[in-house]
């Protein structure tokens, strides 16, 4: 209760010379008590909420990849059928870019590109994943938790519907996280621009993570 078990209503009176009025009826000094035990009880609260639950923090992610003839089409960890596929240097799967940047943007981060550049040999082809399981390590070391995550697929083709349950199951076997925290929803470019034209598929993600306040990096 730090300290608020013995509030200064106790100490006072105790004292000789206590400043509290000895006119005060024990009415008076019951209804100070109860007062002082209100104002404590608010900050045992606020500290224990602060302490368990924490900041809720949120981040934004987009990606966006070149549809090219010759590769794997990856979205959220699902390899889907398709005559092109997402040029880049791991598996270019921008979802799970955008779900990385999302969580890293929460943390008050750099972006996916900070942490895994695209010059290292390491990532070449590497799957996505790899990617999220680091951003939620991050999470886990500064004993948070990650909410929610929500993302939304631009492709004008294929259909990305059929594979989102799929798409959820991956994204949050990676973050360690039940699969009903993550919301994955899918629209085309109404046959506008270069996802439009199937020239490319973008990726836009939320994420919200539970922060301890007290472990925020308060030195940039
Ligand atoms: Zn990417």
């Amino acid at each position: 209760m730090n300290g608020c078990g013995r509030t200064s209503l106790d100490r006072d009176a105790a004292t000789p010379t206590s400043p509290i009025r000895s006119d005060r009826t024990s009415h008076d000094r019951g209804w100070a008590k109860v007062q002082i035990g209100r104002v404590c009880e608010k900050s045992w609260l606020a500290h224990r909420l602060n302490l368990e639950c924490g900041m809720v923090h949120v981040g934004i992610g987009y990606d966006v990849h070149a549809l090219v003839i010759g590769r794997k089409l990856i979205l959220g960890g699902v390899d889907i059928p398709h005559h092109k596929g997402l040029d880049g240097h791991s598996d270019a799967d921008a979802l799970m870019h955008a779900v990385c940047d999302a969580v890293l943007g929460a943390l008050g981060e750099a972006d996916i590109g900070h942490f895994f550049p695209n010059t290292d040999p390491r990532w070449k082809g590497a799957p996505s994943r790899v990617f999220l399981q680091e951003a939620a390590r991050q999470v886990a070391f500064r004993e948070g938790r990650i909410v929610n995550i929500d993302a939304t697929v631009i492709a004008q083709e294929p259909k990305i519907y059929p594979h989102i349950q799929n798409m959820k199951l991956h994204i949050a076997e990676a973050l360690g996280i039940n699969f009903r925290r993550v919301g994955i929803k899918a629209t085309t470019n109404e046959s506008m621009g270069f996802i439009g034209r199937e020239e490319g598929i973008a990726a836009m993600a939320v994420a919200s993570l539970d922060l301890p306040e007290e472990l925020l990096p308060t030195v940039i």
